[in-house]
Formats: C-alpha cells, structure tokens, sequence
C-alpha cells in the first residue's frame, strides 16, 4: 500500500494510475463502515485511493476538532489489510496552504437540520470535497448513509458544477444492538453509551409506523420524541422528517423521506438517519 502525505506525491501517483479509480474520503479512526465503503471501491475500482483528513474548515469554533479522534498507525494497519492500494494523509498546512480563500459554498440544502445546526459545517465539508476528488480524479467516490445530508449536499455540488464522478452510496454500519458506527462513539461514558442505542430504536420505530400506515410527521416525531425522552442523559437537538432530495421538511410523507436526528449525549453529538420507505439494505 502506498501513503502519501503530499499532494505531490499523490499526483504523480495517480498520474500513473490506468482504469476505474475509487476514492473514499475520511476523517480516519477507522471502522467497519468506514471499511465498508473501501470494500465497495476495491470490489467496483480498479485503484482504490483512501483519504483521512480531519478537516479543520468543517468545524466550528468550539467543536471537537482538537479532540477529534486519531489513530494513523491503526488505521494504515486496517486499510492494508483490508486491500486500500494507497491512502492520502496530508497536514491541514498540505490541504491549506497560507493564502488558500477560495471555498464552495453549497446551496439551500446546506442550510437546514445539520447546516443550521453548524453554520459553515457543508462549505468546508463541500471544498474538501472537491479538493479531494481534483486531486484524485476519480472514476467514483464512496460515501455513507449514516451522513444523508451530507451526502444530498455532494450530490448536489456534483451535479451543479458538473464534477466528473459517479458516487455510490453505501447503507450505514451498525454496533449489534443498533448504534450507528461513528469515531465520535469514542467519547462516550459507559452510561451514555448504554444510552445511544435509543437514536436507533426511535428510527426503528418511525420505520414501523410509517409501514402500519401512518403518514403524518409530527405523529411520528411526537412518537419519537417521546421514546427518546426515556433516557435521561440524551438531550435530542432536532428530530426532521423531510424529502430526501431536497431535505424540505414535509407535512405529509408522500414522497421518499428522511427521518433523520441530532441529540447531545453529555459533550457529545451523535446523528443517525433512515429512509422512508425502510429500504431493504
Ligand atoms: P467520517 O470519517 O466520519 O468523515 O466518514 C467518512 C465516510 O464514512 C463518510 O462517507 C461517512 O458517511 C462514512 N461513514 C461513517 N460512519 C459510517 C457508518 N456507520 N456506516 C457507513 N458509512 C459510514
């Protein structure tokens, strides 16, 4: 496997590079959905390039990036193992060099549930974005569920400035009694963890009203609300459901939606999602 912490290094590498290039963009301290999407790229690419990166430009002052979570030698192990065929670590200086004032700055859909909650949050997230897949050029990038708005915000840069790559979506990796993976699960207390399992179960339960029929949201976020309220140490932030192209929120669910949610769990923030329809993954 091959790493590179220049962008440089990284482009002469993939000028060399023939056939389908994959890219997965990450933040690092790997898991399994992390893993998840690489394994998608090595089974659809013929090159699978791995950024990790915690991207300083999608933090707000005051949130965790100095505490993010890392582990560069652990998760070099897990992608040579899994089969990454190189990975790309650059130094915020490598990615933002002095002078660097250039941003994307996404529509609309950036604004509501997780953009107004982190103003700024879908600009960096957006120019990183962008920068990564310039630097890489890839045939397809892979990203997760568990991020939808995320994820409705790349599609639609991609779309709006006619960026040449396909991106494949892969369903969200779970802990076996439901809580999303995510590197943030590392800064909860044994209580609070016993705690999260209560954003999936409140999904689980959207997913169960909408299938018996129901199809007013306030119903089923006041269901929701009420479930996640039992647990004491879980402050919820935002319970949405909303169409899952535009993230309008909906007054009716008559068209694929969204359910999706922030809560704070001590210092915490965790957010999990679902379609609706419940799809089959
Ligand atoms: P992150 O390192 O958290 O920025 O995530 C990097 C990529 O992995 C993003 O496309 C995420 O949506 C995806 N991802 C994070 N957690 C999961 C998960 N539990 N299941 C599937 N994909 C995930």
């Amino acid at each position: 496997m091959e790493v590179f912490d220049t962008v440089a290094g990284l482009k002469r590498y993939r000028d060399g590079l023939t056939g389908v290039v994959g890219v997965v963009p990450t933040m690092g301290f790997l898991h399994e959905g992390h893993l998840s999407l690489v394994r998608a790229s090595l089974a659809g690419c013929d090159h699978t390039i791995v950024t990790i990166f915690v991207n300083p430009t999608q933090f707000g002052p005051g949130e965790d990036f100095d505490r993010y979570p890392r582990s560069t030698d652990r998760d070099l192990r897990l992608l040579d193992e899994t089969g990454a065929d190189a990975v790309f670590l650059p130094s915020s200086a490598e990615m933002y060099p002095p002078g660097t004032d250039t941003f994307v700055v996404p529509g609309t859909i950036a604004d509501r549930l997780e953009g107004s909650a982190r103003p700024g949050h879908f600009k960096g997230v957006a120019t990183i974005v962008l920068k990564l897949l310039n630097l890489t050029r890839p045939s397809r990038a892979f990203f997760g569920q568990k991020d939808a708005q995320q994820l409705a915000v790349i599609r639609k840069m991609i779309a709006d400035l006619d960026v040449p790559v396909e991106v494949t979506a892969l369903p969200t990796v779970r802990e076996a009694d439901g809580l999303a993976m995510s590197s943030r699960n590392s800064y909860l207390t044994p209580s609070e963890r016993a705690a999260a399992p209560a954003l999936y179960r409140s999904l689980c339960l959207a997913e169960s009203m909408y299938t018996g029929g129901e199809r007013d949201p306030d119903e089923i976020k006041r269901r929701m609300a009420e479930l996640l309220a039992a647990e004491s140490l879980l402050e919820p932030e935002y319970i949405s459901i909303a169409d899952s192209v535009t993230l309008d929120e909906l007054t009716f669910i008559d068209s694929p939606a969204l359910v999706s949610l922030a809560v704070r769990l001590g210092r915490t923030r965790l957010i999990d999602n679902t379609p609706l329809p419940p799809s089959d993954y």
